[in-house]
């Protein structure tokens, strides 16, 4: 089916007045079907969050969309280019607060501490589904019980610091999708959790993606989490989406020496049990201002060869969607083979 979102040749750049600009994120293509999950999996730093935090023109003053296209299909309706729109634009705010919703690890940065979590998502259930009073209660209840709240008609009256940090986080979920949102961005929002409950929160989201039919895009530096929870991964590096495919063809076979190597700092056993930390590599991820014109890897790489450097990779399709940007997919390393 066609693509709910499809991200085609993004770049962003982080301007300051005295340095050079920054390509934090540089010739991306992503593209999401409806309903399914597409994880971006990467170290702090890699162009993640920039990635997910463009979707919703909610980037910092000092960083722009200078190429490409955020092109948005939501259901029954046309085609709009986030990437076009001004950030605090009616259409961009309509489908801000409509169509896409994000969640975050930090749950006050969308909860009010000075209000009952009940009035918050009353508010919402007012603003996107014209209820008022009881009748948004009833639903807000509803919703709080949903996403797993106990006793959600008291609980509705707690201030967001009278939770635990996990019934938080169920609160801040169900503020976002109040609007029925037909995409959720998350952007590590089981990190701060202790296991237990990053378990039950990853099997929530799982649950309401089937209730609500909504797609989403899954921020996470934690291959574990992209296995339990994702169809799709794009694996990124330096502001590159070095690879992405379906979870199954990545996984079972990486094509880039990025991406393998993640694959293999964690230990097979404890795949699913463990959270393993990506930083297991060779050497440091360069300052974005020091990458290569070429392949944003070559200086970690164990398998750099002459051209890598300075020419960029193209992305190529390695079959059944399965794309990586390698210049060992299209040449022989020469001086290997010499
Ligand atoms: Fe390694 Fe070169 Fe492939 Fe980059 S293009 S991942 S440096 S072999
Ligand atoms: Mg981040």
């Amino acid at each position: 089916s066609k693509p709910l979102l499809k991200i085609d040749n993004m770049s962003i750049v982080f301007s300051s007045p005295d340095e050079a600009d920054i390509e934090a994120v540089r010739q991306v293509d992503l593209s999401l079907t409806p309903g399914k999950t597409l994880a971006l999996v990467g170290e702090s730093g890699c162009g993640k969050s920039v990635t997910a935090r463009a979707v919703l023109r909610l980037l910092d003053k000092n960083a722009d969309v200078r190429t490409g296209s955020i092109v948005f299909t939501p259901a029954g309706e046309d085609a709009t280019d986030i990437a076009r729109l001004k950030p605090d634009s009616l259409a961009m705010r309509r489908i801000r607060g409509n169509q896409i919703s994000m969640i975050f690890q930090e749950p006050m940065s969308s909860l009010s501490p000075v209000h009952t979590i009940g009035d918050q998502i009353d508010e919402m259930m007012t603003i996107h589904e014209g209820l008022g009073g009881k009748a948004a209660r009833e639903r807000t209840v509803a919703l709080l019980d949903q996403v797993g709240v106990p006793g959600a008609r008291e609980r509705a009256d707690a201030y967001p610091f009278q939770l635990s940090g996990g019934l938080r986080q169920r609160a801040m979920i169900a503020m976002a999708l109040a609007c029925t949102p037909q995409l959720l961005i998350a952007d590590e929002p089981t990190t701060a959790l202790d296991v237990t409950t990053q378990a039950q929160i990853l099997d929530l989201l799982r649950q309401l993606q089937a209730d609500f039919g909504m797609a989403m895009l899954f921020i996470t530096h934690d291959l574990g989490v992209v296995a339990e929870i994702a169809d799709e991964v794009a694996v990124m590096y330096l502001g590159d989406v070095v690879e992405q495919g379906s979870v199954f063809d990545v996984f079972s076979a990486p094509r880039h020496p990025y991406t393998q190597a993640l694959m293999n700092s964690i230990p097979k056993m404890s795949r699913k049990a463990d959270r393993v930390r990506l930083n297991p590599i060779k050497g440091t991820v360069p300052a974005p201002k020091d990458r290569p014109t070429g392949c944003a890897f070559t200086s970690r790489c164990p398998h750099a060869f002459e051209p890598c450097a300075s020419v960029r990779p193209v992305r190529t399709d390695v079959g059944n969607g399965h794309h990586a940007r390698c210049h060992l997919l299209t040449q022989a390393p020469v001086e290997a083979m010499a």
